[in-house]
Order: C-alpha cells, then sequence, then structure tokens
C-alpha cells in the first residue's frame, strides 16, 4: 500500500477498537504512554494496525493464565524514528525460541490457537515500511514487542 504519515496514537486506537472487548473479558489492564509531540510515522494505516492487532492478540494470549495482566505501550521519538514497545506480564518468551518467533510458521500453540504467522506477516509488514519489529523479555518479567519506524517530516523540517 502507500506510505502516508500516520498518527501513532490513532493505529493504537484503531487496534484497541478491534481488541478491547476481549481484553476487557481477559480482565487485561492497559497503560499507554505516548511522550512528547504527536508521534508521526510513514507507513500504511491499515496494516500498521493489522501488526498491533497481532501483538495485542499474542500478548493477550501469553497472560491467559497470570494472576496479573497488564499491558503497558509506551512510544517516543528518536532522532528520525518513532518507537513503540508493548511490555506484556506474560511469562516472557523462551531464550531459545527467541530467534524463531518471526519465521513462517512457528509456533507454541495448539494447532486450533495458532498458525503461527501473526509475527512472520508482522515483520514483513513492518519490513515494508522501512521499520524493524524486534523482541526481547524484560528482565523483571513479560515480554516485550518493539516496533520502529520512520517519523514522518513535519510541514517545519521540509
Ligand atoms: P501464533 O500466535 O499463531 O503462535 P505468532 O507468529 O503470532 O504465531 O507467534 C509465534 C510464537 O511467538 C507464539 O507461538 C509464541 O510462542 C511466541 N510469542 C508471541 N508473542 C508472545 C508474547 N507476547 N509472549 C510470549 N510468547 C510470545
Ligand atoms: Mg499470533
Amino acid at each position: 500500500g502507500m506510505l502516508s504519515p500516520i498518527d501513532l496514537r490513532e493505529s493504537v486506537r484503531g487496534a484497541m477498537t478491534i481488541m478491547h472487548r476481549a481484553y476487557q473479558n481477559a480482565g487485561i489492564t492497559c497503560q499507554q504512554h505516548f511522550h512528547g509531540e504527536p508521534l508521526i510515522v510513514l507507513g500504511d494505516m491499515v496494516r500498521l494496525e493489522q501488526v498491533i492487532v497481532n501483538v495485542l492478540s499474542n500478548a493477550m494470549q501469553a497472560m491467559e493464565n497470570q494472576d496479573q495482566k497488564t499491558l503497558n505501550i509506551d512510544a517516543w521519538r528518536e532522532h528520525d524514528r518513532v518507537i513503540i514497545e508493548f511490555h506484556d506480564s506474560g511469562p516472557g518468551i523462551i531464550a531459545s525460541n527467541l530467534s524463531r518467533i518471526f519465521e513462517p510458521f512457528f509456533t507454541t500453540k495448539s494447532e486450533e490457537r495458532g498458525l503461527g504467522l501473526g509475527l512472520s506477516i508482522s515483520y514483513q509488514i513492518i519490513e515494508s515500511m522501512r521499520g524493524e519489529l524486534s523482541a526481547r523479555n524484560h528482565p523483571d518479567g513479560g515480554a516485550i514487542f518493539r516496533i520502529q519506524l520512520p517519523a514522518a517530516k513535519t510541514n517545519k523540517q521540509r
């Protein structure tokens, strides 16, 4: 699709519109911190929302059996990049799987629950927007998914 300026907050809102009922039913607390000026990225709105829905849906499944269910969303700008991180309170990703989760058909879920395509498709989508999708574990627990995208130039910078 076409790359155009997108307010990151809007794409999170769009993804949350799709996920909020499931999040409510699951009892997940979601906190969002958007730091600084409006965070405008260059991307494809529909496909970016699709990636965020994938990440939110994985986080929800990861937290299923946890006592504490929280998702922290943090977004900020770094030079000509915008970064958004999703930190869940799930069990995190087994270290030996960290390098494999973006492979097509890699899944740790049962056949009915996961095909293992969500992250590989998401990875390609973010790559097509000249961004990066990565994952790591937080030292205090939970998984962090990070999306990095080019910041759209504002009128001032043009
Ligand atoms: P699927 O959800 O169908 O299994 P994905 O490509 O979305 O496929 O994810 C691949 C695998 O990555 C999952 O099966 C799971 O093992 C791991 N994973 C993804 N998100 C998380 C998360 N938030 N916490 C822990 N593991 C995760
Ligand atoms: Mg998935």
